[in-house]
C-alpha cells in the first residue's frame, strides 16, 4: 500500500515535471533539477573567470555593466531576486552568453559588432531570455547537452589562454555540457528573441536596434569562427519575428521612456 502511493506520487512529480510552459506559452519538458544546472554553470563559470582573460578596459566595463544592470533591473521573481554576475572576457570572439543562475559573460569581440547601447541590449536581453527561459534545463531534459560540439569548440578555444587554473579544453568541455557555445533550436532561439526584446524595451532600449544587431551580425558572420551568436546568420525569418513583435513592444519602449527610464549607457571610445 505504501510502495503504491509513493509510485503515484513519482509518476505525479513526472507529469508535474514535464508540463512547463515557457515565456511564450510553448510547452516545454523539464525533468531536471534546476539546482544542479545552477550549480554546474557556477563550477563553469569560474572556470571561464579564471582561464579567460578579464577586459581591463574600464570604458567598455562600464559600457556592459551599464546596459546589464539596465536589463537585469526590469527581471520578475524568481529573476529578480538572484544575483546576477557579468564578466567581461578581452577576447575578439562575437559572443555572448548566460547561464543558469544568473552569470553572463561577454566578449570583447561583440563590441565591434553592437554599435550603440540599444544593439547590445538586444544581445543581453537575448542571451537572459535563455536563462528565464529554463532553455538550458529543456535541452537537458531531453539529453542533447553533454559531449555535443567538442569539436566546434576545438576550433573557437582551441590553443586558447591557459594561465589560468583550468586548461582551455576543461574549460571547453564544461561549455559544451551546458551548450553554451552553440545554437539552441530555433524554437529556443526565436523565443529568446521575443523575450529579450521585451527585457530591452522595458529597460528603455530601443527594440526596433535588435534587427540592426543581427544584420551586422550576419555582415560580420563571413569573417568570424562559428559561434552561438554568429552561427545562425540574419536569416529572413529572423528579421520578420523581430519585426513582428514592433507592435507589441514600441509602447513598451516608450511607456519605458515616460517614465523616465533611459538609460546613459554610451559607447566611449
Ligand atoms: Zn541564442
Amino acid at each position: 500500500m505504501y510502495r503504491h502511493k509513493l509510485l503515484i506520487s513519482l509518476v505525479f512529480a513526472l507529469l508535474v515535471a514535464a508540463c512547463s510552459t515557457s515565456p511564450t506559452g510553448r510547452p516545454q519538458l523539464i525533468t531536471k533539477s534546476d539546482a544542479e544546472l545552477i550549480a554546474q554553470a557556477e563550477s563553469t563559470f569560474n572556470a571561464y573567470r579564471s582561464t579567460l582573460p578579464l577586459s581591463t578596459n574600464r570604458a567598455k566595463i562600464d559600457f556592459v555593466a551599464c546596459v546589464t544592470e539596465a536589463v537585469v533591473a526590469e527581471l520578475e521573481p524568481p529573476y529578480s531576486d538572484i544575483e546576477w554576475e557579468l564578466a567581461i572576457f578581452e577576447d575578439k570572439q562575437v559572443n555572448a552568453f548566460a547561464m543558469p543562475g544568473g552569470k553572463i559573460g561577454v566578449y570583447t569581440g561583440i563590441l565591434e559588432v553592437t554599435e550603440n547601447e540599444h544593439q547590445l541590449a538586444a544581445v543581453i536581453g537575448h542571451e537572459i531570455a535563455h536563462v528565464t527561459a529554463r532553455h538550458v534545463n529543456e535541452r537537458a531534459s531531453r539529453g542533447t547537452l553533454t559531449g555535443i560540439g567538442i569539436e566546434a569548440l576545438a576550433v573557437i578555444m582551441g590553443g586558447g589562454y591557459t594561465g589560468g587554473a583550468y586548461t582551455a579544453s576543461q574549460v571547453m568541455n564544461a561549455g559544451a555540457a551546458l551548450g553554451l557555445q552553440l545554437p539552441m533550436g530555433r524554437g529556443q532561439e526565436s523565443e529568446a528573441d521575443v523575450v529579450g526584446l521585451e527585457y530591452m524595451a522595458k529597460a528603455g532600449f530601443d527594440p526596433r536596434a535588435a534587427v540592426d544587431l543581427w544584420q551586422n551580425m550576419a555582415a560580420k558572420a563571413g569573417k568570424v569562427p562559428p559561434e552561438h551568436l554568429s552561427t545562425h546568420p540574419a536569416s529572413e525569418t529572423r528579421i520578420e519575428n523581430l519585426v513582428s513583435q514592433w507592435q507589441k513592444t514600441l509602447p513598451i519602449y516608450n511607456q519605458a521612456l515616460a517614465d523616465g527610464k533611459e538609460p546613459a549607457c554610451r559607447k566611449t571610445w
